[in-house]
């Protein structure tokens, strides 16, 4: 019997092989319908591109340990990589500042970099023409992978630790399952018992989760490569590997050598999908994820390039494939335990660049029972149902392919597919000009038209530029007629959970940090934390009944949110009931000095101070709808969100909004909400707040209840009180007050990069473009001078103590 059955021999299951056998592992088998080292995946087939920086912290950090690892394997003297750079070049003025923002989240994320002139880019790469360049980046630890020598190198040493049976020419056909839990895999050479699977199946993956039930959100795509040769100055360079990766953004191409040969891959043509039913299988090929090449797609691409490598004109073509590799809805890998197959894992959508992080990641994961780092971008469990559609996954799966190289603003919201869920006020949303963005596949209004003349009065400063992209000065209106009067937010996407039964309360006590034994009608703020302390997620709580609690969490981590409290609830035996109401119920925040008033107006309950003191909730009637008002703002406001069943939801609107007018209530979007918190300094989950950071080192210590016996990350956080993290989420406000930053741009004390910008917006009520980062604990001290870095130029800032308005949280109270 089999400890673990890995299937597939590519990158992500040779480098997990590896990761568990060097922790200790033994009885894994990993099975390959292909014979090794090459399989015919598309490990076998990547000219090996690794690139370091990228916008996601998480990716970068799972290249930074991958290419210094591949580089640190040998096979015969051959290394799995060669750390001889990246260089990215700019043709295009808007090109030339991605490649300044892209320095940026390097400093931001840990990775040197350096931005180069147009010669010193020829300088770097031999062959290129600089002449029509702007500029480039340079990546010195960048570099070029041997994928399948990487492999075989880990392979080698797995072997070597008596911990894993490698075999090929083996097809696994069927999975058992028996109890939700696969029992068995079945291959075409018998059978194996196992204790736990990983699917490491590359674009095979969605056949093999269905053989155990579940959807793989992939799309193969495929994707050209050509060589071209031989070219003698390359020969002359003496080695295979001599030149850095070249990166042409600009045509949506990289290129490197091989030796006298010259390689070319190309993104910049129409997404050419393949459904995974047609993959061929490895008895009509021996290389299943190579296509015929299309030079229809290939030919505008290659004559850039010939532009810029003079030294290429006019060779042929010797070598070239339309190549196959798995896009994801998000362009995120998908990884860990299923949330709908106790002993399944996955290890799907990775790249090469990332697959010696997956490995360890999926190996520690697996060891430690939590994966070490925050995963939430690439969690197996993160997606809705309709993102895992197959209309779906093929739409988005061809978006992130055209996406490859493309720049894409921090607030634009995705193209396609769009107005897939509607909440029940979207039509009134859509009369007041409703400009929608999407989240989880809902619409929400980013800010409305219809506040159009408010900001023609309001005081709220100019943006020009990329700042002012997917951005209105109508936000600052709204924010500021909020904090004047009031304004009526769709909070609708919030993911709602309801927990009911008798193993309720244990269960919320388990999961979350705060405790939930509050009375009936109390709402309680908590934390749920990893066992190594990190944040998973936070969460308002509403106690309903004694053995009743619904749970309104983040839209976009409800799905993960959801799977983990089923986890728990059947590790510890619970009868507690979960269901997820978050389409049953929709809610609107209305918030403001006016919003008790507007209320009164609208209800014949009472919504007094007394009736419903802060942080508590009651049932109400507004007119004919019955609804639950809880006195909680996410904008620092006096105010309440309010839920009734979604059919009732226009009747509600119009209700508030009828009672408001008086008042001078709006409708406001998520742009102003967004504002409005981060003057507030309320923490955004997945930005500010993340598995990387304990509450203390967030600020969020008053969500942690020490005195409970018992729950998830207790231990740690215990001990984390007596020796804390060393840093600190600090609030940054900019010392020019017309000065923006959007994101993940770095933080520096002098030259050095002291932390980055977990989010940021304007607080247009205290005249102060503001920015939280985790800092050193030295650095996080009011008053500390610092400064962000964006596109190159450096913002003073400065520490501030916190929350900026209403510090007494007196609008609150009252
Ligand atoms: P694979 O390598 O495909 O391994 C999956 C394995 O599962 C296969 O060997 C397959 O035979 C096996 N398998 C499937 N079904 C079964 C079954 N039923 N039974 C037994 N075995 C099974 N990445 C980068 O980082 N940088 C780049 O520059 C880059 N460029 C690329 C260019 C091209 C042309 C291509 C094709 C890919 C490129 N990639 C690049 C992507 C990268 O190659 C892949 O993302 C990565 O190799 C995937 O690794 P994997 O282990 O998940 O999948």
């Amino acid at each position: 019997k089999a400890r673990l059955v890995i299937i597939g021999a590519g990158i992500v299951g040779c480098s997990t092989a590896y990761h568990l056998a060097k922790r200790g592992w033994r009885d894994i088998v990993v099975l390959d319908q292909g014979p090794l080292p090459h399989t015919g995946g598309s490990t076998s087939h990547a000219p090996g591109g690794l690139s370091l920086i990228s916008g996601s912290r998480f990716l970068t950090e799972l290249a930074r340990y991958s290419v210094p690892l591949y580089a640190s394997l040998a096979v015969e003297g051959l290394a799995g990589a060669a750390q001889v750079g990246g260089l990215e070049v700019a043709k295009s003025p808007e090109r030339w500042a991605e490649l300044k923002r892209r320095a940026g989240w390097g400093k931001s994320f840990g990775v040197e970099c350096h931005l180069l002139t147009p010669a010193e880019c020829g300088a770097k790469a031999p062959l290129l023409d600089p002449s029509s360049l702007l500029g480039g980046l340079f990546t010195p630890g960048a570099g070029i992978g041997r994928p399948v020598t990487a492999c075989q190198a880990m392979t080698r040493e797995a072997e070597s630790l008596g911990a894993v049976r490698f075999q090929g020419g083996t097809t696994v056909v069927g999975l058992t399952l028996e109890g939700g839990r696969i029992r068995e895999v079945v291959t075409d050479r018998g059978r194996i018992e196992t204790e736990a699977v990983l699917l490491a199946a590359g674009i095979w993956g969605p056949i093999l989760g269905r053989m155990a039930g579940i959807t793989v959100p992939l799309q193969p795509m495929e994707h050209l490569y050509a060589t071209v040769g031989p070219v003698p100055e390359l020969a002359a360079l003496g080695t295979d590997i001599a030149m850095p990766i070249v990166r042409v953004h600009d045509n949506g191409a990289y290129c490197r050598m091989h030796g006298a040969e010259f390689g070319i891959g190309n993104y910049d043509h129409a997404p050419l999908s393949v459904d995974p039913e047609d993959i061929v299988s490895h008895r009509v090929s021996r290389e299943p994820t190579k296509r015929a090449f299309t030079p229809e797609h290939f030919s505008r691409t290659h004559r850039a390039v010939e532009a810029l490598f003079p030294a290429i004109q006019g060779k042929p073509v010797t070598h070239s494939f339309n190549g196959m590799f798995s896009f994801t809805p998000d362009g995120m890998p998908v990884l860990g335990p299923h949330r709908d197959v106790g002993n399944l894992w996955l290890g799907e959508a990775v790249w090469v660049t990332h697959g010696g992080g997956v490995g360890r990641l999926l190996a520690d994961w697996m060891t430690d029972g939590h994966p070490g780092m925050d995963v939430r971008e690439a969690d197996v469990n993160r997606f809705t149902a309709h993102a895992l559609t197959r209309a779906y996954i093929r739409t988005r799966g061809r978006e992130s392919y055209r996406n490859t190289h493309a720049v894409i603003h921090p607030a634009e919201p995705m193209a396609l597919p769009r107005d897939l869920r509607r909440t029940a006020f979207h039509a009134r949303v859509a009369e007041r000009g409703g400009v929608f963005v999407e989240a989880g596949g809902w619409e929400r209004a980013a800010w409305c038209e219809a506040n159009a003349a408010l900001a023609e009065t309001a005081s709220v400063p100019a943006r020009a530029g990329w700042e002012a992209r997917h951005w209105s000065p109508i936000q600052g209106a709204e924010h500021l007629a909020t904090r004047r009067a009031a304004g009526l937010y769709d909070v609708s996407p919030l993911t709602k959970t309801l927990v009911a039964g008798p193993g309720a309360l244990a269960l919320l006590q388990e999961v979350c940090t705060n405790d939930m034994d509050v009375p009936v009608g109390q709402v309680a703020y908590t934390l749920s934390c990893e066992e190594n302390g990190g944040i998973r997620s936070d969460m308002t709580v509403v106690r309903l009944a004694p053995d009743r609690f619904r749970i309104m969490g983040s839209a976009a981590s409800g799905p993960r949110d959801q799977a983990w409290l089923r986890a728990h609830a059947e590790r510890l035996r619970s009868d507690a009931a979960i269901s997820d109401e978050t389409s049953a119920l929709c809610g609107l925040g209305l918030w403001g000095p006016a919003a008790r008033d507007i209320l009164a107006r609208a209800t014949a309950s009472d919504v007094s101070n007394e009736a419903i003191p802060y942080y508590t909730a009651r049932q109400i009637e507004v007119g004919v709808v019955p609804a639950l008002a809880l006195r909680i703002s996410y904008v620092g406001e006096h105010g309440y969100e309010i839920y009734t069943p979604t059919e009732y939801g226009l009747r509600l609107w119009d209700a508030l909004w009828d009672a408001g007018q008086e008042h001078g209530l709006i409708a406001g979007g998520t742009g102003a909400m967004d504002s409005l918190r981060v003057e507030k300094g309320y923490r955004r989950l997945g930005a500010d707040i993340h598995a990387d950071a304990d509450p203390f080192a967030a600020g969020l210590g008053f969500a942690v209840d020490l005195t409970k016996p018992s729950f998830i990350g207790r231990p740690v956080l215990a001990e984390r009180l007596i020796t804390p993290a060393g840093r600190k989420l600090a609030c940054l406000t900019l010392d020019d007050p017309a000065a923006v930053v959007l994101g993940r741009e770095p933080i520096l004390a002098g030259d050095r990069t002291v932390g980055y910008v977990t989010s940021s917006n304007t607080g247009y009520s205290v005249g102060r473009h503001i920015a939280f980062g985790y800092l050193p604990d030295q650095f996080a001290v009011p008053g500390q001078s610092l400064a962000v870095e964006y596109f190159g130029q450096r913002f003073a800032a400065r520490v501030v103590a916190e929350p900026l308005f209403d510090t007494g949280g007196a609008r609150l109270e009252g």
